[in-house]
C-alpha cells in the first residue's frame, strides 16, 4: 500500500492521478467525503454523501482509516483493489498517521509545495471561498512538520513532471524490494 500525503495544494492529487493512469496495477482508492462537490470537479472524485450516511458506514466499520478535514469528513474505505494490484491513497496527514498504526508495511510518501506563495495560487485555482485557503495554508506547517517526521519519502512538487517520475520510482524501488524478499 502506497500512502500519498500532503498539505491541501501541495498537487498530490495530480502527481497520484498521473501515476495511476501510467501503471495499471497501482488501484487508486476513492474516499467518501461529506463535502459539497466543487463547480467543475469530477463526480467520481470522491463518493459524496451527507453526515448520516458517512456516519452510519463508520459504525459499521466500513473505513480504513478517517478524519475530519477542514469541517468535513473524509475517509477511505475497506480497500478491495483487484489481484494483484498495490493501492494508493491519497489522503490528509491525520489519515496518513492512522494508516502507519495499523499497517507498517505501508509507504508513506509526504508531497510538499515548493513554497506557500505556490500552494496558494494552486489552492486559489480551485475557486473555494477565501476562508477556506486562508485555513488550508495556516495549517499547512504543522502538517508538514508531522508529514516529515513519519514519511519514508518526501517529495517536493516544483515540477509536475519530475515530481510524478519520482514518486514513480519510489513505487517502483519499494516494490523491487518486496520481490527480491519473496524470492
Ligand atoms: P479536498 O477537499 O481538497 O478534496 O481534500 C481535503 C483534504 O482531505 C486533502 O488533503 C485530501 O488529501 C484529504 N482527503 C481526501 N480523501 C481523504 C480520506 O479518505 N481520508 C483522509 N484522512 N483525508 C482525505
Amino acid at each position: 500500500m502506497f500512502v500519498v500525503s500532503g498539505p491541501s495544494g501541495a498537487g498530490k492529487g495530480t502527481i497520484v492521478d498521473a501515476l495511476v493512469a501510467a501503471d495499471p496495477t497501482l488501484w487508486l482508492s476513492r474516499s467518501w467525503t461529506t463535502r459539497a462537490r466543487r463547480v467543475g470537479e469530477p463526480p467520481h472524485a470522491y463518493r459524496f454523501v451527507d453526515r448520516p450516511r458517512f456516519e452510519a458506514h463508520l459504525q459499521s466499520g466500513g473505513f480504513l482509516e478517517w478524519a475530519e478535514v477542514f469541517d468535513h469528513l473524509y475517509g477511505t474505505p475497506i480497500p478491495a483493489p483487484p489481484e494483484g494490484a498495490d493501492v494508493v491513497l491519497e489522503i490528509d496527514v491525520q489519515g496518513a498517521q492512522q494508516v502507519r498504526a495499523i499497517n507498517l508495511a505501508a509507504i508513506l510518501i509526504f508531497v510538499e509545495p515548493p513554497s506557500r506563495d505556490d500552494q496558494e495560487v494552486r489552492l486559489r485555482g480551485r475557486g473555494d471561498d477565501e476562508s477556506v485557503i486562508m485555513r488550508r495554508l495556516a495549517k499547512a506547517a504543522t502538517e508538514e512538520a508531522i508529514g516529515e517526521r513519519i514519511a519514508d519519502h518526501v517529495v517536493v512538487n516544483d515540477d509536475l513532471e519530475r515530481a510524478v517520475t519520482e514518486v514513480a520510482g519510489i513505487v517502483e524501488a519499494h516494490r523491487k524490494d518486496r520481490n527480491r524478499s519473496v524470492s
